[in-house]
C-alpha cells in the first residue's frame, strides 16, 4: 500500500462495520483503514453519494466494497430477488479482481456476487442470464456486456440500492460514456451512487452532475512511487531498445518482470521477439480471449512465467504482488500511468527496480513525469553490448541517426546486423 505512512491511527471497528466484515478483514491481514477508507466508509454508511478522486493502490476497492457489503447484509432488500449493488468497471480484469476482493472480504457473510464481462460465447451468456435472474446481490460488470443483458429486459434492478462507477476516467477514455448514460436509464432513481476516478477532467465533473446527488467529495493525493523502488532511465534510440532490454533481462536476477508497452502491436512484436530469443515471456493485451488472459495471469502469479509483456491494462487495477522489475519500453503518455506502472513493483515495502526507456523524442514527456513525482530519475549509461552510440542531446548527428531508424549517417562506426543483438542470450 502506498498510503500507509499517511494512515491515521484508527481501526475498522471505529468505522462501525459489522463483525462478519471485521473477521473477513482480519482474515486478509488488513488491519488499518487507509485514508480513502477512513473518509469514504462513514459517508457511504451515512447514505451519502460520493465522488472520490483516488488511484489504484490507495485501497479504493475496499473503500466501496466494505460499506456496500455492510449495507446489503445489515438491511432487508427493498425488493426480493433484485440486484442490490452494481459495480461498473472498464475492464474484465478489474471486474474479476473486484469480485475476488469481494469474495475475500465477505467470506464470513452469505453475500452473492458475479463478475460480468464480454468476450464470452453463447453458453456463457446463458449462464450469465441465469445468474442475473437467480437473486444475485452484487454484479460487477463491464458496460458493454451489462448493456447486452439490460437490453433484453430481464435484469432485476428495481431494488438496486447502490451504483458504483469505478475508474470512471478510464471508462471515458475507452469510449464508454454513452453506455454508462444508457445503463443509468435502467436504474431506479432512488439509489446511492458512488464514483471513483483517478483523475477529474471536466467531462467526469459533468457526468457526476448527472449521476450523483449532492455528493461528498474526497481527493486522495496521487501516491508517489514507493521508496523501495529503484528508478532508472536509459536514454536510447528506438532501434537500441530490444538490444538493451535483452541485456537487462540477461543480467538482472529478477524472477518476476513486467514490461509495459504503450500499444498492443508493440506488446505482440516484443513478446514474439523475446520468445524467439529464448526468454520465458508472454503477452497480455486486449485482443486475447478471456481464457488466454486468465492462463497468462495465472502462470505469471505462480511464477511459471518470468516475463509479462503488457499494455496499461495491467498497470491499473490489477493486483499482482511481488514483481521485482518493471520495464517501461516506452515513456507512458500520461505521467500518472508512470506512477501506476512503477507502482507494480516494490509493493508492501519490498524492494524493486523500475527501468524506463526514453527515446530522443520523449525527453520532454519524461521531464513531465519527473515534475509529477518531484525528483529526477537517475539516467543510466547504456548497457554493454547495446548496438549504436549513446544518445547525446547536444550532438546533432547522433540524433539524426536515431531519426533515420538506425541508418548510420553520423559518420561514426558502421554497424553490421551481426552487431545487433550482441548481448548474451537466453
Ligand atoms: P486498491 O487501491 O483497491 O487497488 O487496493 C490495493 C491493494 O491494497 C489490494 O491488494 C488490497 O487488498 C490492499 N488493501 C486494501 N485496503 C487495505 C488496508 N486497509 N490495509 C492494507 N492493504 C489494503
Amino acid at each position: 500500500m502506498s498510503d500507509t505512512t499517511e494512515t491515521p491511527v484508527s481501526d475498522f471497528h471505529a468505522l462501525g462495520l459489522s463483525n462478519d466484515l471485521l473477521d473477513g478483514l482480519d482474515h486478509m491481514n488488513i488491519r488499518k483503514p487507509t485514508p480513502i477508507q477512513q473518509q469514504a466508509i462513514p459517508a457511504v454508511l451515512d447514505g451519502r453519494d460520493l465522488i472520490a478522486c483516488a488511484q489504484t493502490g490507495t485501497g479504493k476497492t475496499a473503500a466501496f466494497l466494505l460499506p456496500l457489503i455492510d449495507v446489503i447484509t445489515s438491511y432487508r432488500p427493498k425488493e426480493e430477488g433484485s440486484i442490490r449493488g452494481l459495480v461498473v468497471v472498464p475492464t474484465r480484469e478489474l471486474a474479476l479482481q473486484i469480485d475476488q476482493q469481494l469474495q475475500a472480504i465477505a467470506y464470513f457473510t452469505p453475500i452473492t456476487s458475479i463478475p460480468l464481462y464480454g468476450g464470452s460465447d453463447g453458453s456463457t451468456f446463458d449462464s450469465q442470464k441465469q445468474a442475473l435472474t437467480s437473486g444475485v446481490e452484487v454484479v460487477i460488470a463491464t458496460p458493454g456486456k451489462l448493456l447486452s443483458h439490460l437490453n433484453l429486459g430481464y435484469v432485476p434492478l428495481k431494488g438496486l440500492e447502490m451504483l458504483i462507477l469505478d475508474e470512471a476516467d478510464r471508462m471515458m477514455d475507452m469510449g464508454f460514456v454513452d453506455d454508462i448514460r444508457r445503463i443509468i436509464t435502467f436504474l431506479p432513481k432512488e439509489r446511492q451512487s458512488l464514483m471513483f476516478s483517478a483523475t477529474m477532467p471536466p467531462a467526469i465533473r459533468e457526468l457526476t452532475k448527472q449521476i450523483l446527488h449532492d455528493p461528498v467529495e474526497i481527493t486522495i493525493a496521487l501516491s508517489k512511487p514507493a521508496e523501495g523502488v529503484d528508478q532508472q532511465a536509459y536514454v536510447v534510440f528506438d532501434m537500441q531498445k530490444a538490444n538493451a532490454l535483452e541485456h537487462i533481462l540477461n543480467t538482472n536476477e529478477a524472477t518476476s518482470i513486467v514490461i509495459f508497452a504503450g500499444r498492443k502491436i508493440e506488446v505482440k512484436n516484443l513478446t514474439r521477439h523475446l520468445q524467439k530469443k529464448g526468454f520465458n515471456a508472454a503477452g497480455m493485451h486486449s485482443d486475447l480471449e478471456q481464457s488466454e488472459r486468465e492462463s497468462v495471469m495465472l502462470a505469471f502469479r505462480n511464477r511459471k512465467l518470468r516475463i509479462l509483456v503488457a499494455t496499461d491494462v495491467v498497470s491499473r487495477g490489477i493486483d499482482i504482488d511481488d514483481i521485482d522489475l518493471v520495464v517501461n519500453y516506452d515513456v507512458p503518455h500520461d505521467p500518472e500511468d508512470y506512477v501506476h506502472r512503477v507502482g507494480r513493483t516494490a509493493r508492501a515495502a519490498r524492494k524493486g527496480t523500475a527501468i524506463t526507456f526514453v527515446n530522443e523524442k520523449q525527453m520532454r514527456e519524461f521531464g513531465r513525469i519527473e515534475a509529477l513525482i518531484g525528483y529526477e530519475v537517475k539516467k543510466m549509461p547504456l548497457p554493454e553490448g547495446t548496438n549504436g552510440p549513446a544518445y547525446d542531446p547536444k550532438a546533432r548527428p547522433a540524433r539524426e541517426a536515431g531519426r533515420n531508424g538506425g541508418r548510420n549517417r553520423n559518420g561514426g562506426r558502421p554497424r553490421s546486423s551481426g552487431q545487433r543483438g550482441g548481448g548474451p542470450r537466453r
